[in-house]
Order: C-alpha cells, then structure tokens, then sequence
C-alpha cells in the first residue's frame, strides 16, 4: 500500500467533503442545480471581492485568461504585459497569439514585478487598452502588489487583468478596490476543488469593451454566459462541469465559514513554516524577497542534483507529489506547496519527505532539522 499526499501548488488537495459532493448526477437545466450555481456565482464574489458579475467557464484557469483577451481586445491593440515567470510567459503568448501588440516588461525570475516599470510603459505607450499582470506567479511562488499596479491603471484607460488563478482564496485580492477589471481565477488552487472550472470578473469598463471588441469568440464568448447567467435560477450557454460546480459550492462554503482573514493567515503561516524549514536546511529560495512569498516555496536543488530526481523519487518511494521547476527553471529548483486544503500536519509531512528524499540521494542534510523549525513557527 502506498497514500498519496498531494502538496503540488496545483491541483492541490480537495477535502473529503468537496470530492463527495460530485456523486449525484443532476441536470444542468433543473431549478435544482440552477440554485447550486447561483450559490456558486454569490461564493465566487464573496472570494474575489467583487460586486462585478462573475462568468463561469468549463476550462482549466487558461480557458478563462484566453476568455479575458478574446472578449475584450481587438487585433493590434497595444497591451503591457508583465512577465517574470511561466504564467507571465503564458500571458504574453496568449496576447501574441490573438494578434495584439505586447509591450512585454520582463522581471527576473523570483522579483516581484515593479510598479514603476508600469508608470515607465504607460509613458511610453499611452495608447495601452490593456495592463496585464499575475498575481501569484505559481512559477516562482512570488505574489505581485496589485494594490499598487491599480492605483497607477485607475488612472488611465486601460482595463486591468489579473491573473489570480493561485492567489484567489489564499492571498487578499480587493478586485473592486484595486480596480482589477478582469479578475481571473481557477478551481484547482486555493479554492480546494478539482481541475476545470475556470472563472473571470468582469468590471463595467470591461463589459463595454466587450462590445466593441472584434476578437472571435464562441464557446468563451463571455456575453453569451452573461445571458445565460441572468436567467433566474442562473444558467450556462452550454453544459457545464455539472458536477465540479456543486463540488465548488462546498468548498466555497467552507472558505466563508473560515472567514477570508482566517484563510489568508492560515496560508500565511504555512509559508513561514515552511521557509524556516528550508532555510534550517541549509537551501536557497528562489524568491528574493521571503515576505511576498505565500502560495508555495521555491528552493534551488543544491549543487550537482536535478531538482527531477527529487520529484521522482518522492513520488515513487513515498507517494508524496511535490513540484520541479517549469520553463528555464525545469531541473534546477522544486516547490512545496501550500495553497488550499493544507493544515500544520501536511507542511511537517511535505518538509519530512524532502529530509528523506535528500538523505536518500546522499544530500545530507541533518535529519529533522527542518521539521524542527517549522514546527517552532506552527507550535508557536
Ligand atoms: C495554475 C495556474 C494557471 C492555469 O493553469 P491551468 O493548468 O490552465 O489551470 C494560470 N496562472 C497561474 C498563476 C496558475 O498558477
């Protein structure tokens, strides 16, 4: 026999209670299941603090970032695109791809992206439609000020995009008040829930850009579930992931019982734990500044081994999925995970595992020091 713990920053683990609620099969055009998604669509607002509507898409977090752009841009418009990881990557390819013009501002690897680049494109390039930005860069494990890019798009006409897929419902994201115009999000982080379900908040700037916007759309097309979402109970243009949504009404419903602050600490202390773990072991981050580190660590592989082999080896000998680096960090760094369903037992299990693992492929690291340490920040 071999347990399987799930510490990845995505998928991440999904409460007992999230996975039973998919065993009933109900159809998706009844008053019952229309309830579910109306309780859904409330909950989502509730996580993204908004008083916009909330789309709701069958799609991994990508099909709701390519909705963003396909909705509410046009061919040759000019778009700021921040990118300092594999998920800024992903926003830059997808601008490039419908045909925009990307201004892409490039931050190294493990940075944070810095508002005064913004204040520096918007001088350049005054004629911007778009500022797009992640959130959590999953990537590196580094959370981007929002706060502070809102302040400086507010100013402007340009609609502001947030990729929040792996900071929603770990981190505080003020969509309304940090003038995020579409705020993007996923089931599979930190809202405890299978993969494919996707989401986008729509502000009404973004809604009137929408209108005039001349990139083709259908299965994304955010008007068409607008519509369909009005309806009373609320319904989806085409067949949704009937059962994830009523999963997602669970999990959602947890989160408000916790409370955002409540959730966001927990995530919180969780990174701290788990930096003091790592930094006890003697191993580098890949984030340069700790404290903006919150939905998973980064951690160079010491010298001389390939950050793979410790994935596989954890996942083989001890059925414990951790995350290996992505893009031109593949092989060099791995990543605990800590966004979602996580409590104080799976931070000490995850960093135990890395002691092993390390031991095992003769990085010797004094066994139990990182548990030690991380146990000191959540004992404390
Ligand atoms: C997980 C994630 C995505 C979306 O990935 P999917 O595999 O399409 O769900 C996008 N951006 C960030 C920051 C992510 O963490």
């Amino acid at each position: 026999m071999k347990k399987q713990y799930i510490y990845t920053p995505g998928p991440t683990p999904v409460p007992h209670e999230v996975a039973a609620a998919q065993t009933s099969m109900v159809h998706h055009r009844t008053d019952e299941f229309g309830e579910c998604l109306a309780r859904v669509l409330e909950g989502l607002k509730f996580v993204m603090q908004t008083g916009n509507e909330v789309m709701l898409l069958t799609a991994s977090g990508t099909g709701a970032m390519e909705a963003a752009v396909a909705n509410c841009f046009s061919p040759g418009d000019t778009v700021i695109v921040f990118s300092g990881g594999k998920f800024g990557e992903r926003l830059v390819e997808i601008s490039s791809r419908f045909g925009l013009d990307a201004v892409v501002v490039e931050y190294a690897w493990g940075d944070c992206a810095d508002p005064a680049e913004l204040e520096k494109a918007l001088e350049g390039n005054p004629d911007a439609r778009g500022v797009f930005l992640t959130q959590s860069e999953t990537s590196t494990g580094v959370v981007n000020d929002v706060e502070a890019f809102g302040r400086i798009v507010r100013g402007t006409d340009a609609l502001f995009l947030l990729d929040a897929i792996s900071g929603l419902g770990a981190v505080d994201l003020k969509t309304d008040e940090w003038g995020v115009d579409l705020c993007i999000g996923g089931s599979q982080k930190g809202l405890m829930t299978p993969p494919g379900l996707a989401f986008v908040a729509v502000s009404d700037d973004a809604w009137k850009a929408s209108a005039g916007a001349t990139l083709p759309r259908y299965y994304f097309d955010l008007q068409a579930a607008r519509k369909a979402q009005s309806g009373s109970p609320p319904q989806t243009p085409y067949t949704p992931a009937i059962t994830l949504v009523q999963a997602l009404d669970v999990a959602l419903r947890m989160l408000r019982e916790e409370g955002l602050e409540a959730v966001f600490a927990r995530h919180e202390l969780f990174a701290r734990a788990t930096q003091a773990a790592v930094g006890a072991m003697g191993l580098r981050f890949v984030a340069s500044d700790l404290s903006r580190a919150f939905v998973c660590t980064s951690v160079w592989a010491p010298e001389g081994l390939k950050s793979g082999d410790l994935v596989k080896l954890l996942r083989n000998e001890y059925g414990v999925s951790i995350a290996g680096g992505q893009g031109k960090l593949k092989g060099k760094i791995f990543r605990l995970g800590h966004v979602g369903y996580f409590d104080m037992f799976d931070v000490i299990a995850q960093v135990a595992a890395v002691e092993a693992g390390l031991k095992r492929l003769g990085y010797g690291v004094a066994i139990g020091c990182g548990v030690a340490a991380a146990l000191e920040v959540l004992a404390g």
